[in-house]
């Protein structure tokens, strides 16, 4: 029997943030991901971690350089050398490619039994960046198989959601993700959840969970920006009865940017908003002990209501489709 809906954040003063980690490289998985799993623990927040489980090819990514102009600037402005290391930049283009997701099977257990969400961030992060526009039906559902079977060797069971890698997602991606068995996709910049709903009209298997704030790589490498400036813009940002997430990545915040994101954290406590607490999972953890099931606690799912209604999205306000595009 599936657990009645989570109340969701629509009703009150929900005053919730969801915190979710993308994990691109294998740097980023390796040292960033213990880092952040310290962390949350010393503050006592669960998050959803969401991992690119296959080769890390961000060498290509930086080989952009030379050819795009606008994605020179983004990496001259967000120092792609300091945030990710040479041997990250030179990754898959002249030394060979090392694995993300699927070269860390413990990091992938330890990030569920402390009480997260796992989720996956495509096969190659870079592949999909660069090609997504090009791939047809099959290639596309390649890239998510590989994952989500690489993702089901190292736990067991199938990843909670898909986080389409750059926020990019297609028509064809939309369709092959939602016959795969994930709860929720999380592939775009937004305000709510939403389904898409196809040229005919129809929606969407899969809710869209959207990223509502912008990112501390986004801001810091902007002009004018300091610190007080970007704590000022993230708590503008937030609604207190409405959906809220904040995209984090491994390479910035679990390594450079700890001591700001530590401060953001702090202060989103001290101001009150609830970054769904550890108690509160172990106690569902419990509870699901009990009843002989084995499937974890999930918060970033369960904030709003998607969890728990398996397959069959709830009909409550805030998750009715609503978007369009
Ligand atoms: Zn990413």
């Amino acid at each position: 029997m599936p657990e009645p809906p989570a109340p969701a954040p629509a009703g009150g003063e929900a005053r919730r943030i969801s915190i979710r980690v993308d994990v691109d490289t294998h740097t980023g998985l390796r040292d960033g991901v213990p880092a952040l799993l310290d962390l949350f623990r010393k503050v006592g927040l669960r998050a959803s971690f969401y991992v690119t489980m296959g080769p890390d090819n961000s060498g290509r990514a930086v080989r952009r350089l030379f050819t795009r102009k606008g994605f020179a600037r983004k990496m001259a402005r967000t120092n792609a050398l300091k945030i990710y290391g040479l041997r990250t930049v030179l990754s898959g283009t002249l030394l060979p490619s090392r694995p993300v997701g699927h070269g860390f099977p413990d990091l992938l257990r330890r990030i569920e039994a402390e009480g997260h969400e796992g989720g996956i961030h495509g096969w190659d992060h870079v592949f999909w960046h660069d090609r997504l526009e090009r791939m047809d039906a099959a290639a596309i559902e390649r890239e998510l198989r590989q994952a989500a079977e690489a993702y089901r060797a190292a736990t067991g069971h199938d990843p909670a959601g898909t986080v389409a890698p750059a926020w990019r997602a297609t028509t064809e991606s939309l369709e092959v993700q939602d016959k795969m068995p994930f709860r929720y996709a999380s592939d775009s910049r937004g305000q709510s959840p939403f389904r898409v709903a196809r040229a005919g009209g129809a929606a969407h298997r899969l809710i869209q969970i959207p990223t509502t704030l912008p990112t501390l790589d986004e801001m810091l490498g902007a002009p004018g920006m300091t610190e007080a400036r970007i704590l000022e813009t993230l708590t503008e940002g937030l609604e207190p009865a409405g959906l809220n997430v904040f995209a984090v990545h491994t390479e910035v915040e679990g390594r450079h940017a700890a001591p700001l994101f530590e401060t953001v954290l702090r202060g989103w406590l001290e101001d009150g908003w609830s970054l769904s607490s550890a108690s509160s999972g172990r106690r569902r953890r419990r509870i699901a002990r009990r009843r002989g099931t084995t499937r974890r606690s999930e918060p970033f799912a369960r904030a709003y209501g998607v969890l728990s209604a398996g397959p069959n999205l709830p009909r409550t306000p805030p998750l009715t489709p609503i978007v369009s595009t």
